[in-house]
């Protein structure tokens, strides 16, 4: 084992010492449990890397969230220092993959592939909305959103149209046919989205051998957390860029408990196939849990142990401050956000930091009461995913002619900023133009710059004078001129009504965001920038860190002390001080289809999940009555009368009785005494054979 100071390896037990110092020429592997301290060996090898001397700038560093990089960021700068750690690629896949579009992305024909920005979901199911529009599909029954979804499960397979084999069901054919349409008209506007990030590089690499060789000759170590969660095109990609193995040492962890990604193509199995490829010479395991308290720990792994396509371990844990785990029923889903909100608020004026707080649910919807119950008691929060700041209507009128500005090939854009403000370009006009881009294989930018008169070459001019005063003035100056000078302010402050003041609010708090993006790409912090050691066109990496990372920017951009709201999935590798778990219905959670099938065991490591995320004290409940009106895909489960269908679920049952403080305690107040055993004895190291079984 090479020497490493020893700063670096304090902290650390003896097998993940051992993870961090694997010799330079080996590929590794972590196959181990939650909050075993995978992410911290991760964060520790690069910084050791970096001292054994491999340059920063050829260490790749890929994580699921772009949260999850910036964090690694910090980490890494206070254990090597500002300047080494700033050289360091770090990014998810779908930054890094842009990085490589933008690089190479004229191979494949992108003209203006410096400057690329990925459309997000919205403007994509719109693209295909139009296309189905023009293929005359009933869109009362056909849902683009849906057939969306299926494209690109498609691309996460590799399938680019002309691969995808004939479908036996009519609706799959149809998205079969969409496909290709699609692609051709998003080639047209010189746009790519979420699934090309990541399928383009790859068909990149496979076209062009000495593209592949050159990364892979830039690279020396790869290193990719959350390994479980990579879908086969993904996989793909990291055999591009490490050759399959080959010079570029790849170092993976992951918990195959953890696979959360299923629907979109991730394989529980991917580790062991990983194992298969790159026979790495060195497997860490690691079983102790440094995460949760005794008695979370021993909920979690009954829970996980009722599933049967796992590899297998058992977490164990030192710390002895055992605290039950709390369990509440409520009469309706307002019951279950105002008493929610109140602990919560209870939590904080006992002094607990507001960031050590979250809610976690398995559905987006699920938010909207809790948001309501902690606006009423003044609680601090933000959403991450579900509807943020980039996906307000105003904020994205005033994108698209930002858009516009860094790709005046953009349909989408076009079209949306022609009719923000009205500016009596009708749809005829519009029709009109867009039978001529299909016929000529061109932009509506193309052709309407060939309009004489009319109330087109205004707004061309006017959105040139935008292209000029970003090349004049920068960033800040043209997202001023987007939203005065084009008249979307005001007109909003007309038209909006009652919400104006709050559109023409957001639209300030867009002029504050660029400032402070500004800020940060000057210093190299920004979720793409930080990939490569050249930073691009401020102006794309603006617009991709608006879709990238939605959540990044607008409002409370600066506060960090707040409660946070999100989906389970969202919640992967994070951790806090108290975790609440709401919605826990069986058919909510696990989410089951009307007719009461669905991935159990997937269903199942999602729970596992959830439990998992919490240092401190977990809280579960679930609504004996859940409203489920407006929810289209749980409609029909309810009955005539809107009796609930579902119990509590089937998870909450499976944690052992003498864990859960109160099981049948419909309400009243948690005190955290403990109940009378002693989980941490009973959670101690196996004494003969520890972690011999796992594999
Ligand atoms: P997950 O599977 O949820 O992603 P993980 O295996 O990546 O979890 P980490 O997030 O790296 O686990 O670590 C979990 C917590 O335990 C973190 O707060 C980390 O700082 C802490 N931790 C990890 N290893 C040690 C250690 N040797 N000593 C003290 N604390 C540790
Ligand atoms: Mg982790």
């Amino acid at each position: 084992r090479q020497s490493a100071t020893p700063d670096l390896l304090d902290g650390l037990n003896h097998p993940q010492a051992e993870a961090v110092c694997l010799p330079l020429d080996t590929h590794g592997a972590i196959l181990a449990g939650a909050g075993t301290g995978k992410t911290r060996v991760l964060v520790h090898r690069v910084a050791w890397l970096v001292q054994q001397g491999v340059q920063p700038s050829r260490i790749l560093a890929v994580t699921f969230t772009n949260k999850a990089s910036k964090e690694m960021r910090e980490r890494v700068t206070s254990l090597i220092g500002d300047e080494a750690a700033k050289a360091l690629r770090l990014g998810t896949f779908h930054s890094i993959g842009l990085r490589i579009l933008r690089r190479y992305g004229a191979v494949i024909g992108l003209h203006n592939a410096a400057r690329l920005a990925p459309m997000d979901q919205d403007e994509s199911v719109a693209l295909l909305r139009r296309v189905m529009k023009e293929k005359q599909c009933d869109l009362t029954i056909e849902k683009p959103k849906d057939h969306y979804q299926l494209l690109q499960s498609w691309k996460d397979q590799g399938l680019t149209p002309e691969k995808v084999p004939p479908q036996n069901n009519a609706s799959d054919e149809l998205t079969r046919h969409l496909y290709a349409r699609y692609e051709s008209e998003k080639q047209r506007s010189q746009a790519v989205d979420f699934g090309d990030l990541i399928l383009m590089p790859n068909i990149i690499f496979a076209a062009r051998p000495d593209i592949a060789e050159k990364v892979q000759r830039g690279l020396s170590q790869v290193l990719v957390d959350e390994f479980q969660d990579t879908n086969a095109e993904q996989n793909r990609f990291i055999g591009f860029v490490t050759g399959n193995g080959g010079a570029v040492k790849t170092f993976v962890v992951g918990d195959d408990d953890q696979s959360i990604y299923g629907w979109r193509g991730a394989e529980a199995s991917i580790m062991q196939r990983f194992i298969d490829r790159y026979q790495p010479n060195h497997l860490v395991r690691l079983e102790e849990n440094y995460r949760g308290n005794p008695v979370v720990l021993e909920a979690a792994n009954a829970v996980i142990a009722n599933n049967k396509a796992r590899i297998g371990k058992n977490l164990w844990t030192r710390r002895v401050d055992a605290h039950p785990v709390s369990l509440r029923m409520y009469g309706d889903g307002d019951d279950e956000a105002d008493a929610v909100a109140e602990e919560i608020a209870d939590r904080l004026e006992h002094k607990v930091p507001a960031q050590e707080i979250a809610v976690l649910y398995r559905k987006n919807m699920l938010s909207r009461g809790l948001e309501r119950a902690l606006v009423q008691l003044g609680v601090p929060y933000r959403v991450y995913g579900g509807l943020t700041f980039y996906q307000r209507k105003e904020i994205k009128d005033a994108l698209a002619y930002l858009r516009l500005v860094a790709n005046p090939h953009d349909d989408g854009a076009f079209r949306r900023a022609v009719g923000t403000p009205r500016r009596g370009v009708g749809d005829k006009k519009l029709s009109q133009l867009t039978e001529q881009c299909r016929r000529n294989g061109s932009s509506l930018w193309t052709e309407a710059s060939l309009e004489g008169k009319g109330k087109l070459p205004t707004f061309l001019e006017d959105v040139t004078r935008l292209a000029a005063v970003y090349r004049k003035e920068g960033l800040g100056a043209v997202t001023r001129a987007a939203v005065v000078k084009t008249g979307l302010l005001d007109f909003y402050i007309e038209t909006a009504k009652e919400r104006g003041e709050e559109c023409a609010e957001n639209l300030n708090e867009l002029v504050r965001a660029v400032d402070v993006f500004h800020h940060r790409f000057r210093t190299g912090q920004t979720a793409v920038a930080s990939v490569a050691a050249q930073p691009g066109d401020v102006l794309s990496e603006f617009l991709t860190e608006a879709v990238l990372e939605s959540d990044a920017g607008g409002k409370n951009t600066n506060r960090s002390d707040v409660v946070s709201l999100m989906t389970v999935h969202k919640a992967k590798g994070l951790e806090f001080g108290y975790v609440f778990v709401i919605g826990l219905e069986d058919g909510e959670f696990p989410k089951l289809s009307s007719n009461g099938r669905g991935n159990i065991e997937e269903e199942r490591r999602l729970f596992y999940v959830a439990l998992t995320r919490s240092k401190h004290a977990l809280y579960l409940s679930y609504a004996a009555n859940r409203q489920r009106f407006g929810m289209r895909d749980d409609e029909d489960a309810l009955e005539e009368d809107g009796e609930p269908l579902f119990g509590r679920s089937r998870f909450v049952s499976e944690i052992p009785q003498h864990l859960l403080l109160d099981p049948l305690q419909v309400e009243g107040n948690v005190s955290e005494r403990l109940p009378a055993h002693s989980a941490a004895r009973r959670l101690a190291p196996p004494t003969c054979g520890r972690s011999d079984d796992i594999w």
